[in-house]
């Protein structure tokens, strides 16, 4: 029987860079799902939609054929044939993933991609609803979590390496936004499950906190 990890909680907590060493070490697959509520963004401002339009919204999404491979050890999410995998991590494409993933309809298209994918392979899949909505039987459930302040700072540092001129303040408002945004929805808001184990990364690092998830997995299987 396929196992499975969940890992949620706000943007910047270093939940991608965790799952992936987690599954890497555990011989898993690892599935992002903003990746793909990211695509789905990509989608929508490309076909100019407003953020606001949840009629045209779920219009479109209809028309959104989103599906990930993995070569070479990495997700690569198409959107109707193209590899996006380049085009998904700008600020505005979060920020259109927030708004937009508030939609029923593109919920509920993306939960059934996820909950295929995790029904045949061994997954550690990160997102904002895996251990609430998408996986609620998982094996192990985690809440991992950092101060606005520490993941604002790492977001800061990611981007300047990247030679991409930034404000701290501007990135630790625009976490704080969505955050809110993510948590307040009405559908699948961002909670920590009942039976998901609280990780905070503000003082860790990632090392420590793959190694803390890796021994609770242990101990449960
Ligand atoms: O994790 P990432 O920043 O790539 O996600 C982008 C956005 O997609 C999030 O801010 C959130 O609104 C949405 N998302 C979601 N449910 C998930 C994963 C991401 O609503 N499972």
């Amino acid at each position: 029987m396929a196992s499975s990890i969940a890992i949620d909680g706000p943007a910047g907590a270093g939940k991608s860079t965790i799952a992936r060493m987690v599954a890497g070490e555990l011989g898993f697959i690892y599935v992002d799902t903003g990746a793909m509520y990211r695509a789905m963004a990509l989608y929508m401002i490309k076909k100019g939609i407003d953020a606001g339009d949840s009629g045209k919204i779920s219009a479109t999404c209809v028309s959104a054929d989103i599906t990930i491979k993995h070569e070479n050890g990495e997700q690569v999410v198409y959107l109707n044939g193209e590899n996006v995998n380049g085009l998904i991590r700008t600020e505005e494409v979060g920020n259109m993933a927030s708004a937009s993933s508030v939609n029923a309809d593109v919920r509920r298209k993306l939960v059934e991609l996820q909950q295929k994918l995790a029904e045949t392979t061994s997954v550690v899949m990160d997102g904002r609803d895996i251990g609430t909505v998408v996986l609620p039987g998982a094996d192990l459930k985690i809440y991992l979590t950092a101060s606005v302040e520490v993941r604002a700072d790492r977001r800061y540092r990611e981007l300047t390496e990247k030679g991409v001129s930034c404000d701290l303040e501007a990135i630790k408002k625009d976490i704080t936004e969505r955050d809110y945004r993510d948590m307040h929805r009405e559908i699948s808001p961002l909670v920590q499950a009942d039976d998901a184990v609280l990780v905070d990364s503000s003082e860790m690092t990632i090392k420590q906190v793959a190694d803390r998830i890796l021994e609770l997995y242990r101990e449960r299987v």
